[in-house]
């Protein structure tokens, strides 16, 4: 039997081992899972949501257990993976309660003599494959309305949160969820690519873009359904009339949150040169505050990255940056631990042939680039071929409506306003991503539309 280790970031401590699915075995789950379509479409939404909710009281009566062993795999800091966990509860939750809304048939077209229905009906087996960086979240986002809209489910977590793949198997039977309607497999990417070659007939993928290019290949041969949440490189635009203190706690959340593992992190920030230094300022003392160390620890505000080639990826971008002129204004280094650690890094003098400019920067260093005209700001916004998210500040309200449709992401937060809500569409623009999760976006997304026309 093949296993694969889940390894602590923090100190390089074995966790646990987990058996990698053999292809035998992916095949018989997604074999089960076509077979378990007809009796989970039947239980209806209603029967499903019943279920779902059942899901929802026992994740959260194993919250902090959860919680506590995600931040062990991945490094999250306590705090953070407890939040992760009750976020997901909190979207899991809206789904289901919404499920029955989003899912109804819809007359559109009606008359004395003919009636129109728009029915929303499931596409059969989803294959959905996520990373690891929101253990909780990215289940839920990948799972949860595949599985209300009766879409039966094979996934396959991050080979870096097996363990946490094994708790979130665990609940669900015991929620009561037939194992042929969710069912795990277990491994590192050729898992995830053994899944999706399988007969089904949507892939779910949240991850990183090479990955996310490599599954619409596969997906393309057999024309299925996809759904992609890829990486981004999000641009912040800091202009000369924002409120900097409240612009510094929204920018430092957004990028150093989690290490600076989110998907839609701000990745590049451009101050405008009348405010170029106070705001860096600002930030170098906000950054003076963090402490990295133990995810357990409440002592610390950022914990380690997942894994130690994370760091060696940042260590390359910087020495990069550094090699063509950036200068690093705080950081740059690892702080001298054991694990995974990098140190929250400030780096100026940025130019656009710098990798930190070019590529996704998963870890906390942020590139800061000085702009002077509105213009140059959205163009340099734009000159990404990522486009997930985006953030600006501003107190001018005029300049907030005229800039923000001008960036080229499929959210955009304006002075530090979350766009992440489970009623609203997550996604990308360009190499970010196709589809949206959540809301009525969302059950769209998994479904398909079927319009029948009738004689009244
Ligand atoms: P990754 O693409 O390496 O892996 C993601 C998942 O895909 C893992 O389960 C992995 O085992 C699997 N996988 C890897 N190669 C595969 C293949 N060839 N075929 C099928 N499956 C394969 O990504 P990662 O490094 O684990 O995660 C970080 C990336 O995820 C970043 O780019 C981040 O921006 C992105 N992300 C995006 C969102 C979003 O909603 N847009 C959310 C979270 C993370």
């Amino acid at each position: 039997m093949r296993r694969f280790r889940s390894i602590s970031p923090h100190d390089n401590s074995i966790l646990g081992q987990v058996e990698i699915s053999t292809t035998d075995e992916v095949q018989a789950k997604v074999a089960a899972a076509r077979a378990a379509l007809p009796a989970w479409r039947a239980r209806g939404v209603s029967g499903r949501v019943e279920l779902i909710k059942r899901f929802v009281n026992i994740f959260e009566q194993r919250a902090n257990e959860f919680a506590e062993l995600a931040s062990k795999e991945m490094g999250m800091p306590l705090e953070a993976s407890k939040s992760d966990v009750a976020d997901a509860m909190q979207f899991l939750s809206w789904y289901a309660h919404n499920a029955e809304k989003y899912l109804s048939p819809e007359v559109t077209f009606e008359n004395e003599k003919e009636v129109h229905t728009v029915y929303r009906e499931p596409y059969g087996v989803a294959a959905v494959i996520v990373p690891w960086n929101y253990p909780a979240s990215n289940f839920v986002w990948g799972c949860g309305q595949n599985l209300l809209a009766g879409n039966t489910v094979v996934f396959k977590h991050s080979e870096e949160v097996p363990l946490c793949g094994k708790l979130i198997e665990e609940m669900m039977v015991a929620a009561g969820i037939p194992d042929d309607v969710f069912s795990e497999v277990y491994g590192r990417g050729p898992v995830g690519a053994l899944l999706s070659r399988q007969d089904v007939d949507l892939i779910c993928f949240t991850g990183s873009t090479d990955t996310g290019l490599s599954l619409y290949r596969t997906a393309a041969q057999s024309m299925k359904k996809i759904c992609m949440e890829l990486g981004g490189s999000a641009p912040g635009i800091v202009f000369e009339d924002a409120d900097l203190n409240e612009a510094t706690s929204a920018i430092y959340a957004a990028r150093f949150s989690n290490a600076g593992q989110m998907c839609d992190a701000l990745k590049r920030l451009l101050v405008h040169e009348s405010v170029w230094d106070p705001m860096v300022e600002k930030l170098v003392a906000k950054l003076e505050h963090i402490q990295v160390g133990n995810p357990l620890s409440a002592q610390f505000q950022m914990g380690p990255l997942v894994a130690k080639r994370q760091v060696d990826l940042l260590e390359r971008q910087v020495a990069d940056a550094v090699a063509k002129g950036a200068i690093v204004i705080k950081g740059g280094k690892q702080p001298g631990i054991a694990g995974a650690y990098y140190e929250p890094t400030l780096l100026s003098n940025i130019t656009r042939d710098m990798r930190v400019w070019q590529e996704e920067v998963f870890g906390p260093v942020f590139p800061i680039m000085r702009f002077s005209t509105e213009e140059d700001a959205v163009a340099l916004a734009n000159d990404t071929q990522f486009g997930l998210g985006g953030y600006i500040f501003t107190n001018d309200p005029k300049r907030a409506e005229r800039v923000a449709p001008q960036l080229q992401t499929g959210m955009v937060s304006v002075n530090g306003v979350s766009y992440v809500k489970p009623m609203n569409p997550f996604g990308g623009y360009k190499v970010s991503g196709l589809g949206r999760e959540h809301g009525h976006f969302g059950f769209e997304e998994v479904t398909q539309t079927k319009v029948i026309a009738r004689k009244r």
